[in-house]
């Protein structure tokens, strides 16, 4: 029997908690997050509508502000400062990928690391893993925290993450030791990726190949985190699991519905995190 990871369900949780910590606030300030969204990207500009709307429905003010396509990484860098000195702004949030024109290391390192919510500043980074109070990236933390939801105890599983990408791979992977797990990353030149997956409990797929991962390359039993989004032919959206794994697999996430909507709760508890940091340290 396969259980769902349901990341629907555990998300729209976390989100309703936060809107009630958001009503206790009564006339005090309210959290606040802006985005920057650059160009034109229709991927993007569903991703930025969507955190959008997280925000509307728990009671965090939003602020997007578009630029062209054509923008300058002067000009980029330039909203970003204005940004960081907005007191009434708690979190930033930068929507990547930026145009082919920008350095995005570069960009990052301008955003104020006290409204990093996306956790991407090397501070931040570096603080992840030292193991010190920092803003976890959002993705990885929804893994994490979906995982724990259903009580999945990760002490001394053998856990290969497919990927390592600054955005989740890497992370995760810091993350998962934390949590005692003994962990593989794999990438594009991982040989023998199936002999890998087949020694693993549990495997993470955030590679950006579609349905990669096959019934074949599993032993019974696994624990399944699938984190790619793809859309099929048909207009759907698939994973980078094939959905034929879950015959192999004791926890599942789906795609849609697992970890696309924990990214999106895990980062209005980031922009929770900095309010509540801010409003201490500042007293405002
Ligand atoms: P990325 O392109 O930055 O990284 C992909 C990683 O996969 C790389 O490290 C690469 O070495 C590895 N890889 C590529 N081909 C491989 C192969 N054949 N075998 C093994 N490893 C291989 O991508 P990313 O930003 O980490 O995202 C990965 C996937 O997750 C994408 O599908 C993306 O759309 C999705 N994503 C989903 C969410 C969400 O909210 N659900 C968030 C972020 C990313």
């Amino acid at each position: 029997m396969t259980t769902i990871l349901d990341g629907k369900k555990v998300s729209k949780e976390i989100k309703e908690q936060i809107k009630k910590d958001i009503e206790k606030l009564g006339n005090q300030r309210r959290p606040k997050l802006a985005v920057i969204l650059v160009g034109e990207d229709p991927a993007s500009a569903t991703y930025v509508a969507s955190k959008q709307k997280a925000c509307e429905q728990v009671g965090i003010l939003s602020v997007t502000k578009k630029l062209e396509e054509s923008v300058s990484q002067q000009d980029l860098m330039d909203q970003i400062d204005k940004l960081n000195k907005d007191e009434t702004i708690d979190g930033i949030l930068i929507q990547l990928p930026l145009p082919k024109h920008m350095n995005e290391r570069e960009v990052m390192v301008y955003v104020d690391p006290e409204k990093d919510v996306d956790g991407f500043h090397p501070i931040n980074v570096g603080k992840l893993h030292l193991r010190q109070s920092t803003f976890v990236p959002a993705t990885p933390k929804g893994v994490m925290e979906l995982m724990k939801s259903y009580q999945i105890d990760l002490t001394g599983k053998r856990v290969v993450v497919i990927g390592r990408s600054h955005l989740v791979g890497r992370p995760l992977a810091q993350l998962l030791v934390d949590a005692n797990a003994t962990v593989t990353i794999a990438h594009s030149k991982t040989t023998n990726l199936e002999q890998i997956c087949f020694q693993s409990e549990v495997i993470v797929a955030a590679v950006g190949v579609m349905h990669l991962v096959q019934k074949e390359w599993l032993r019974p039993n696994t624990i399944l985190i699938d984190v790619g989004i793809h859309r099929t032919k048909d207009n759907k959206l698939t994973g980078d699991i094939d959905p034929a794994c879950s015959e192999k697999a004791l926890f599942m996430t789906p795609v849609p519905g697992g970890i696309g909507p924990m990214t999106i709760a895990m980062l209005l508890e980031n922009t929770m995190q900095a309010y509540r940091q801010r409003s201490e340290k500042y007293g405002i």
